[in-house]
């Protein structure tokens, strides 16, 4: 891991501790589902529709059977709901039909499943299986490409970077330790560089000094 690399990675440590996934799940099942549920939805809303979602359809053979507008409805305030809605439910008929009803831990098979795209794959396997992975969601990409550790286009360009940036081994850490930092601190719109160690090697911070907007 490079110097500065290494330097971002020890101050996040240092400042968000044992950084975790906040969103709420008993098993690979209720986070495979949260994750979905939680693309551009905040992980709080996404807990307050699962604990309703859960207690009804507990398991992948309950949600795989389950009536689209009932579930449109429960999940209705996350947005996207209608695609949300067909997605999980067939997701949760994948994993009934192909993996006798427990999620699977492959990536491939995790990428093959509905509505499962790289981000969500990564956090299962990361999270769920605590297997090397990092997830590229907005703010790991925005941190990266603001810090100058991954200057990416794409987020599959900024995994890959990342992949080669980051020690295998802290792969997961580093993807939770960035969402926590981009979510509180690093935020989309007027970020918080007051309170941030790193406004001496962030290229977004000195363009705004340029600027005269900081
Ligand atoms: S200085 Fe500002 S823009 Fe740069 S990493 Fe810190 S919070 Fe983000």
């Amino acid at each position: 891991m490079k110097e500065t690399t290494k330097e971002i990675y020890e101050k996040l440590l240092s400042r968000f501790g044992n950084a975790s996934c906040e969103l709420n799940f008993k098993n690979n099942f209720e986070l495979i589902i949260s994750v979905v549920l939680s693309a551009r939805c905040t992980d709080k809303r996404v807990n307050i529709i699962t604990k309703k979602l859960f207690l009804k359809y507990p398991t992948a053979q309950d949600l795989a059977q389950a009536d689209q507008e009932d579930v449109e409805k429960m999940i209705f305030s996350c947005g996207f709901y209608k695609n949300k809605a067909k997605n999980i439910i067939l997701l949760s008929k994948d994993i009934v039909t192909r993996f006798d009803g427990e999620v699977p831990s492959d990536y491939e098979d995790l990428i093959s499943l509905s509505g499962v795209g790289r981000k969500t794959a990564n956090v299962v396997t990361s999270v769920g299986f605590s297997l090397p992975a990092i997830a590229v969601d907005t703010h790991v990409f925005r941190v990266a490409n603001r810090l100058g550790i991954a200057k990416a286009k794409t987020p599959l360009e900024s995994e890959k970077i990342l992949q080669r940036e980051v020690d295998k081994d802290k792969w997961g850490r580093f993807h939770s330790l960035c969402v926590l930092f981009g979510r509180y601190v690093c935020k989309s719109r007027n970020p918080k560089c007051e309170e941030c160690d790193f406004q001496h090697m962030c290229k977004y911070y000195k363009d705004l000094e340029k600027k005269g907007k900081k």
